[in-house]
């Protein structure tokens, strides 16, 4: 009996002490985590060591405070964000150069293959370079891609080609 109940003792120590071991090893996975999700965010040491801190209060509970004041971005978050700006903001510094539409006279950008107002086609794009080019082109001078001919819009009846 006394065999069976020190075997009994036995198991039951080790199977608290790998219980103990799991959790120890689960709080330092969780402390690294919250260390390598801080330094993502944050450039400041003192709050990478303060999260570090935090990750050790037990129950798992200082993790769960951390995910709550942690900062609601990432440091590549933040760049992406200002860059957007930036780029939004854009427009308003350098305006788009614009020129009048042929038929009816209203400012369109130079990029344009059509007038939004009038509906006026006069350029189209190569589908293999998006490059503007001329209605009458049949092959794309940039690329060499054939393009073929193009019907030209009803609103300008001109004499057809003959090919
Ligand atoms: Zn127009
Ligand atoms: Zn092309």
């Amino acid at each position: 009996m006394t065999l069976l109940a020190d075997t009994g003792s036995t198991l039951l120590y080790l199977g608290i002490a790998l219980i103990a071991l799991y959790v120890a090893l689960l709080l330092v996975a969780l402390a690294y985590n919250v260390v390598r999700d801080a330094r993502r965010r944050s450039d400041s040491i003192l709050f990478a060591i303060f999260a570090f801190l935090l990750a050790f209060i037990p129950p798992f509970l200082g993790a769960l405070i951390y995910l709550v004041i942690r900062p609601p971005r990432t440091l590549d978050e933040e760049r992406a964000a200002t860059l957007e700006q930036q780029i939004l903001a854009e427009p308003a510094t350098g305006a788009p150069e614009t020129r009048p539409c042929p038929t009816c006279g209203r400012d369109i950008e130079e990029e344009f293959v059509i007038c939004p107002y009038c509906r006026t086609q006069f350029a189209r794009r190569c589908a293999v370079c998006e490059r503007r080019l001329r209605l009458g082109w049949p092959v794309c001078p940039y690329c060499a891609a054939e393009v073929g001919a193009h019907a030209l819009p009803p609103a300008h009846p001109r004499s057809a080609v003959p090919h």
